[in-house]
């Protein structure tokens, strides 16, 4: 397998066209956006720099990469050849459900696909493609390059076969792959929203600052970020889109999202992508110290 299509070049998309160019593959990078085509691989060069300049990797290996990666803004243009396809557009159960049947009427019979969804059922998923047998949940970690953990789900029809072989191609991609089965959240989410939105409804009550909520998280439980800021890392239209597939998923009211997350959706303060979040991103340059401080 040596053609990889990615769908959706935003934040996880490009991380994961960088993670497999680098490690050989040949990447058709796709978006509908031509901007976010050019924002995407303008983030990959600036992170090889990076890597360049650390000694981490040559000038020649960081041409090499980018040369592994061409861009298409159509579906059907780019995935002919593809032997995986990794779905990472919006997280958006009725986009995820198109994008999956085009995929299947434009992949050949054995293409394996995969999606990065954070929450969105993969049964669900794979029941609108006549291959469910060859649709996995391929869930990396943000930023991709750096994260090691990718959690694999297997959907009620996920084959033993493809579960092997993606579990044997994350590791070849230097990753640690965690199998795990199909519930909203899976496990990491599980886990990791209540969390964010815990400390949502902290500020929201007035109990602490922000800055004050991301210090105790910081210096009392050795978290590297912050639960505020990593939630503004995240995007909080993808925090919120994750906690209401498990608010609606288990029925329960502990993962319904906050009032104050759902007020900052509405008024489109996503987190860095936005320019604004939980914290001020205003000047580009700040953003990307976060993201630097965060890769060391
Ligand atoms: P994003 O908003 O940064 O990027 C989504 C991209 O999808 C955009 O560039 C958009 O133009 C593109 N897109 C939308 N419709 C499309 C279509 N029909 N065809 C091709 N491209 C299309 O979102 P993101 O944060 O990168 O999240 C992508 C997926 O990864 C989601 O399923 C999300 O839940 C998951 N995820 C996100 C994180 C995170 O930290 N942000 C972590 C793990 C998994």
């Amino acid at each position: 397998m040596k053609n990889v299509a990615v769908i959706g070049a935003g934040t996880m998309g490009n991380g994961i066209a960088h993670t497999f160019a680098q490690s050989g593959f040949k990447v058709q990078l796709i978006d509908v956006s031509e901007i976010a085509l050019k924002k995407g691989i303008d983030t990959i060069t600036k992170n090889l720099d990076r890597m360049v300049a650390k000694a981490r990797i040559t000038e020649a290996q960081k041409n090499e990469t980018l040369g592994n990666i061409t861009c298409f803004s159509n579906i059907s243009e780019g995935v002919e050849y593809a032997g995986l396809v990794v779905e990472a557009a919006t997280e958006n159960i009725d986009l995820k459900l198109k994008i999956f049947k085009q995929l299947d009427e434009a992949c050949p019979d054995d293409t394996i696909l995969a999606t990065n969804t954070s929450s969105i059922s993969i049964t669900q998923i794979a029941a609108v493609t006549s291959r469910p047998e060859m649709v996995i949940g391929m869930h990396f970690m943000n930023p991709v390059p750096i994260m090691k953990l990718v959690e694999i789900i297997r959907g009620y029809n996920t084959s033993d076969a493809v579960t092997k072989l993606i579990m044997d191609m994350s590791k070849k991609l230097g990753k640690t792959p965690v199998e795990v089965n199909d519930y909203p959240g899976f496990v990491a989410n599980r886990i990791l929203m209540p969390m964010l939105n815990e400390s949502i409804e902290t500020l929201y009550n007035g109990v602490a600052g922000i800055q004050e909520i991301d210090t105790v998280m910081k210096l009392g439980m050795a978290h590297p970020m912050g639960p505020l800021q990593l939630a503004d890392f995240i995007g909080l239209d993808v925090c919120l889109s994750i906690l209401n597939v498990m608010y609606d998923g288990f029925k329960n009211p502990k993962y319904a999202p906050c009032p104050l997350l759902v007020n900052m959706v509405r008024a489109g303060k996503l987190g860095i992508k936005s320019g604004e979040g939980f914290y001020d991103y205003s000047e580009s340059r700040k953003a990307e110290k976060i993201a630097a401080q965060f890769s060391k």
